[in-house]
């Protein structure tokens, strides 16, 4: 069943979504090699608790931490841990944060130091992906535009493998709601979209195959080819006119060019 937000319940989507967003911005302020994921984690955590919310995927099923932080091979649900990152690495920080009865969730990805040209292309070619697919949350189309546009523009423009297993999501007072929103798909097909649908867009693309396995953690999902994978994600609302972008990586990005351990020339 699909809950669709009212415009109250929207703001405080939004609340929680940028408070997500500015826990992220956090961690790119001191990300670099040399750090653990469980440090980073235990940053983004405190900045969210310290701001009165909760970390959403904290015991979310059993998972032990406030953040899905994922390396390299690692797609998504990845596990934090005392391994420093080291240069070169791609980082993806997924975070969900429940505040005022509603949660809000993004994630963005990292790369530490610098990293080939091809890591790059799919670090941009992931992000474009995510932003052609929030230009199809409009009243009128149907989920499976959305699932196109993301799928066109990473498959079948840019030749990388487009992770089937793993889809977005609703969002609002739980974590995952319905519909699901899938990285795939044909256009016109699936829901119709509707003002007030509150979904997390969020492709999850692999520089090579898009068959990924579980890691023996029971949580981390990993490329079965084991090369790069990217994820970036959005809390986003369905809106005439435009999308209503409910996270933000204005900060976020603001932030990663500041770094000077991090690769941003990728945007
Ligand atoms: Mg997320
Ligand atoms: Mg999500």
């Amino acid at each position: 069943m699909i809950h669709y937000k009212t415009k109250e319940e929207i703001e405080l989507v939004r609340e929680s979504s940028l408070l997500v967003s500015a826990a992220i911005a956090e961690v790119a302020k001191v990300l670099k090699a040399g750090m653990t994921t469980k440090q980073a984690d235990a940053i983004a955590e405190e900045f969210i608790r310290d701001n009165k919310g909760i970390p959403s995927f904290k015991n979310y099923n059993g998972f032990p931490f406030a953040c899905c932080i994922s390396v390299n091979d690692a797609v998504v649900h990845g596990f934090p841990t005392e391994i420093a990152l080291k240069e070169g690495d791609v980082v993806s920080v997924d975070v969900g944060v429940y505040k005022n009865s509603f949660h809000g969730d993004s994630a963005y990805t990292f790369a530490i130091g610098s990293v080939p040209d091809e890591t790059k292309k799919l670090m941009r070619v992931t992000k474009e992906s995510l932003w052609k697919g929030i230009e199809k949350a409009l009243p009128g189309n149907r989920m499976g535009d959305i699932a196109f546009a993301v799928q066109e523009h990473a498959e079948k423009l840019n030749k990388y493998g487009v992770v089937r297993e793993l889809v977005g999501h609703g969002i609002g007072r739980s974590l995952h709601e319905d519909p699901q929103v899938p990285n795939y798909g044909k256009r016109g097909t699936g829901i119709k979209l509707q003002e007030g649908l509150v979904i997390a867009i969020e492709p999850m693309i692999n520089m090579g195959k898009k068959e990924v396995f579980h890691d023996e953690d029971g949580w981390t999902i990993r490329t079965k080819d084991r090369l790069t994978a990217v994820h970036y994600e959005h809390t986003v609302c369905v809106k005439k006119g435009e999308a209503d972008v409910l996270s933000s990586f204005t900060e976020i990005e603001r932030v990663e060019k500041a770094n000077p351990y991090l690769d941003s020339s990728y945007n």
